[in-house]
């Protein structure tokens, strides 16, 4: 076979789509699975969301659509901003994307290159480290600790600023942890930033699952470097739709709007409309998600707490706990990801290992699940670390 470019050597495949992978296999061979592994929300999409998308269908727009997306998407996403965060954004500062993670990924083309330096605090997402190296840039990693529920800090952030730093990254409610950022943290941040001469990425995706506080969003402080990224994905149950945006200066905005010209040309059209009707039709479901999510995240607690020698806190965003298991590693099993193929394979529980998260003594649950999965799942996960013991 002839040789591939280097980049794609440079990187490993989405830890978080590998185990969605490996238990959807076990599954398909009859293995009797419970997938507490995806970050993706058991629930349907609501009702009135699909009906638009079905009237997007019956009334043909089923063409392409302007490079950036549909004028009126980006002038509601604009509106929405302006009105929770008294920002003065138009339909220039928004592009709109297949998922936040093709905003993510054009972000990082239009933006990093060799020699540049990315802020990223760990625990990271997964995907965020892969996009940096694509681009030749190099992540430097910023230590949050699990004794204080991995929340960012300034001063941390600050300590490793370089002349080559190109960009921080911050992901609040954070994926893996479920950490949120203090507002006053925040504002420090984008003041460096600003007085740095750095792009902020602001990763939002989780902004409405919030148990305890409110959301804080970067571009309250400053909107000529904070770059912000958010989707449908979670809020709205719409994973499949692929449909996100980015938030930026319009002149970032028109450089990645000529890289997505020339990649998928634009999200699908009837996703587009689809997430029209999401933003400005009835809010209702989202608060019913997070009710149920707010019961779930309890339960999961409660039965946490009764598996001797797991440590973990009780994070206020996202649908995600992230507890250290390192206590579980013994002589076959030196690492997360060993022990996630361990109770895949022996608990039929699917988890993601804490390695692509940059965190080693860590496992992440998603409780993004049906409560009866979620009783059945973490039964499976306490016999299974009880039989390590
Ligand atoms: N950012 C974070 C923090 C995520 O967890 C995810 C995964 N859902 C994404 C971005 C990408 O989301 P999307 O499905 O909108 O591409
Ligand atoms: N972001 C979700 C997760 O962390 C979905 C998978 C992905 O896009 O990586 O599980």
């Amino acid at each position: 076979m002839s040789s591939f470019a280097a980049r794609v050597n440079s990187i490993t495949p989405s830890a978080t789509m590998a185990v969605k992978r490996a238990a959807e296999e076990l599954k398909r061979r009859g293995v009797d699975v419970i997938d507490l592994g995806p970050g993706e929300p058991d629930f349907s999409t609501p009702e009135h969301i699909k009906e638009a998308a079905r009237q997007a269908l019956a009334q043909n727009f089923t063409k392409y659509t302007a490079d950036s997306g549909i004028i009126e998407l980006r002038e509601t996403i604009a509106y929405r901003y302006n009105q929770n965060y008294k920002t003065d954004y138009t339909a220039e500062n928004i592009l709109v994307t297949s998922g936040a993670k093709q905003a993510l990924y054009h972000i990082s083309e239009a933006l990093f290159e060799t020699g540049d330096e990315v802020l990223l605090p760990v625990p990271y997402w997964v995907s965020y480290p892969e996009q940096i190296k694509l681009m030749g840039a190099t992540p430097v990693l910023i230590q949050t600790h699990a004794h204080e529920g991995f929340r960012l800090r300034a001063e941390t952030v600050a300590a490793q600023i370089t002349p080559r730093t190109k960009a921080i990254i911050v992901n609040s409610p954070n994926n893996p942890s479920g950490a949120t950022i203090e507002r006053s943290e925040l504002k420090k941040i984008v003041e460096l930033a600003v007085k740095h001469r750095l792009w902020l990425i602001y990763d939002e995706c989780y902004e409405k699952f919030l148990y305890e506080g409110a959301h804080v969003s970067a571009a309250e402080f400053d909107t000529q470097h904070v770059i912000t990224v958010s989707s449908v994905s979670k809020t709205y149950a719409m994973t499949g739709w692929r449909l996100g945006w980015a938030v930026a200066p319009k002149e970032l905005i028109q450089a990645m709007a000529k890289l997505q010209s020339h990649s998928t040309s634009h999200p699908t059209s009837i996703s587009q409309h689809a997430a029209l009707a999401a933003l400005t039709g009835d809010q209702s479901c989202v608060s019913a998600m997070l009710s149920e999510y707010r019961r779930r995240r309890g339960f999961l607690l409660g039965e946490l707490a009764q598996i001797k020698g797991l440590k973990y806190s009780a994070p206020p965003g996202a649908f995600y706990l992230f507890p250290d298991v390192s206590r579980f590693f013994n002589r076959e099993i030196h690492n997360s990801s060993e022990l996630a193929r361990y109770l895949l394979e022996r608990a039929q529980v699917a988890v993601v290992p804490g390695t692509g998260f940059g965190v080693e003594e860590c496992i992440r649950i998603s409780y993004a699940t049906s409560g009866e999965q979620l009783r059945e799942g973490l039964k499976r996960l306490r016999e299974g670390l009880q039989n390590l013991c």
